[in-house]
């Protein structure tokens, strides 16, 4: 294996600027990068709104928007596994072959550490407003959310309806007595 190949992997629910940043210190260190997009199996959620299609959409778009050459990367959809033990392997079974890990997931570091596999831990780039979980809360308030995520990744969502989705699948249901 000569080339020096690196991953990553994340749910990108939604692909942010975050995502982007990290992507683009990895290829200091790496000349090709897989890019997994993890639970490909989730949708409709209020965690995970968005397909993997989708994400890979949002993703191509994004990396294009950053100058980042599609001969570069691989995106590879990851369905998760109920056996955290072996996911690993089966990373390693959907993938081109690897050397290095990227994550700030601490289960995935673990993870691949326990198959003998180089993890490097990327810096974080303003996690308090750059992470899924804070940009899907903006969406369900009303909140400003476009400017962090790339700009295409802003425009494919507003073309699905994907606020309009978010907001319906997070309704709790009424319960009338
Ligand atoms: P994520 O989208 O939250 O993050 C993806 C990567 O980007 C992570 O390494 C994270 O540290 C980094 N990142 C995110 N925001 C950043 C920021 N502001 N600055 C710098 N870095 C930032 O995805 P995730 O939750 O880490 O994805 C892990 C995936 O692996 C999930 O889909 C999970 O289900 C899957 N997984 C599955 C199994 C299993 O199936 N048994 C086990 C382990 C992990």
């Amino acid at each position: 294996m000569n080339k020096n190949r690196g991953i990553i992997i994340g749910r990108m629910q939604p692909v942010h600027n975050g995502h982007i940043q990290v992507i683009k210190k990895t290829f200091e260190e790496v000349d090709e990068l897989i890019i997994g997009i993890g639970s490909a199996q989730l949708s409709h959620t209020e965690t995970d709104p968005f397909t993997a299609g989708e994400r890979i959409i949002m993703l191509t778009k994004a990396l294009a928007e950053n100058d980042i050459h599609s001969d570069s990367y691989y995106i590879i959809p990851i369905v998760d596994l109920l056996m955290n033990s072996v996911w690993a392997s089966h990373v390693k079974m959907l993938t081109p072959p690897f050397k290095k890990v990227f994550s700030g997931n601490p289960l995935v570091q673990r993870l691949f550490t326990e198959e003998n596999y180089l993890v490097s831990i990327p810096p974080l780039f303003d996690r308090n407003q750059l992470s899924g979980t804070e940009i899907r809360r903006r969406m369900i308030m009303n909140e400003k959310w476009e400017h962090l995520v790339p700009k295409s990744t802003a425009k494919i969502i507003n073309e699905i309806n994907g606020i309009g989705r978010l907001k319906q699948v997070a309704k709790k249901e009424l319960i009338i007595k």
